[in-house]
């Protein structure tokens, strides 16, 4: 347990080291015209350091709500309580620089489509190693050849020619291992993944699945997975954690999850199984 609420930037009061991200009852409503939305009731979960763990449930389950409540990307007219803290820190609550900053140090997030997080008029050379050069006291050509050896380690064929070419230039799958090799340039302690690979052909699932492991090895970042189909985490996750209607329903290893689903709704996710 923590001591004290403390917003500051840096501010770790946590006893057990090894949870980088702890959520604690988390709530989160909308107003609509119709009356409040309740999105989110109640999530709690915790991961460990290099620990993988699978969120799962069917589309509007609350998912995407309850990671970008802990990024601070919901808009302000969403009502957030609860506490999510990572490596210690408390980030409800914190300011937009504030969150900022957690966001560039500690978490870094992935989402389905690519192009919201690539900038289209620099190569991705330039934006693998602006992340690089923010994290290391380097040279601008050693940043870039840390990037050309970031875009090996996801995969990227002929990384020596590709890193000078724009997004534009690349395949929808290659961008999002694009994306994977910033992430890794800024040393995250949390990976947090929403739907990677959902606007992805099947073989291109697999090589960005294998890019968030490498992305895993070699920050020993902790990764949370979220999709709406089971048959993606499977190799892939130490855990999962089932949402329905807003709530966190089924949490357990995979087998159990998978074999032995408590929940009758649970089962109806299987379908999605290869
Ligand atoms: P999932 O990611 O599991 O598909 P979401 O977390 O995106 O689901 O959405 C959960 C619920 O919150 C849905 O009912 C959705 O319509 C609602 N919701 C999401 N974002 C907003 C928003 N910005 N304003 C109002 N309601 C929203
Ligand atoms: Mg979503």
């Amino acid at each position: 347990m923590t001591t004290t609420d403390n917003f500051n930037d840096g501010a770790t009061a946590t006893v057990d080291t090894d949870i980088v991200l702890d959520v604690q009852d988390l709530s989160v409503t909308f107003s609509s015209e119709d009356g409040p939305l309740k999105a989110v009731r109640g999530v709690s979960y915790r991961v460990r350091r290099g620990e993988a763990l699978g969120i799962v449930g069917e589309s509007g389950s609350g998912k995407s709500v309850t990671s970008m409540a802990i990024m601070g990307l919901l808009p302000k007219s969403a009502s957030v309580s609860g506490s999510a803290r990572v490596l210690g820190q408390e980030v409800i609550g914190l300011n937009d620089a504030q969150i900022s900053k957690v966001r560039g140090d500690k978490i870094a997030m992935i989402f389905q489509d690519p192009l919201t997080s690539l900038n289209p008029v620099y190569t991705i050379g330039y934006q693998i190693a602006e992340a690089v050069l923010t994290h290391r006291k380097v040279t601008k050509q050693e940043a870039r050849k840390r990037a050309v050896d970031l875009l090996d380690k996801v995969g990227i064929p002929h990384p020596d020619r590709r890193v000078d070419q724009y997004p534009h230039e690349l395949s929808g799958g290659m961008r999002q291992r694009v994306v994977i090799a910033i992430a890794m340039a800024n040393d995250p302690d949390v990976i947090i993944a929403d739907e990677p690979t959902t606007a992805l052909d099947v073989t291109v699932q697999a090589q960005v699945l294998e890019a968030l492991e490498a992305a895993r090895k070699e920050t020993g970042a902790a990764l949370v997975l979220i999709t709406h189909d089971l048959g993606v985490v499977a190799g892939h996750v130490d855990r999962v954690a089932v949402m329905y209607a807003g709530r966190l329903v089924e949490t357990g290893s995979v087998e159990d999850v998978f074999y032995r689903p408590r929940m009758p709704y649970a089962l109806g996710l299987l379908g999605s199984l290869p």
